[in-house]
């Protein structure tokens, strides 16, 4: 599997830095966001290294599939019941942070902190 040693998510998926894990399977993993904008604020990773939405292929379409069909049960699973906000950031102009591909998956009563 592609990882890359410089990269903080790699990093929590080899337990190198905690998380809090909301989900783990083989392919998937979810934590909880370090800096929440909304009650419920996890991130959906691959834990292969994929570095942004653009890098993503006909390949990687059963993945992106799954990180895409987690999002409910999640919310579900997290008490998450009106709602919630699917957000993926891709490259510079996208505002993507973390160069590691995630979907960020927010949720819960507003006002938020931010969103
Ligand atoms: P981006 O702007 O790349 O879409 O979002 C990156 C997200 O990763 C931000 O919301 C930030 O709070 C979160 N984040 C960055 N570093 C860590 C970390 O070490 N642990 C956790 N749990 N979240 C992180
Ligand atoms: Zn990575």
């Amino acid at each position: 599997m592609n990882t890359d040693p410089d990269c903080i998510f790699c990093k929590i998926v080899a337990g190198q830095i905690p998380a809090k894990k909301a989900y783990e399977d083989a392919e998937l993993l979810a934590f909880h966001d370090i800096h929440p904008w909304a009650p419920v604020h996890v991130l959906i990773i691959p834990k292969l290294h994929l570095a942004s939405l653009a890098e993503a292929g006909p390949e990687h379409e059963a993945l992106l599939g799954r990180m895409l069909a987690l999002a409910p049960r999640l919310m579900r699973e997290l008490g998450v019941n009106d709602g919630f906000r699917s957000v993926i950031n891709t490259g510079p102009n996208g505002g993507q942070e973390v160069y590691h591909l995630h979907m960020h998956v927010m949720g819960g009563p507003r006002p938020w902190a931010r969103g």
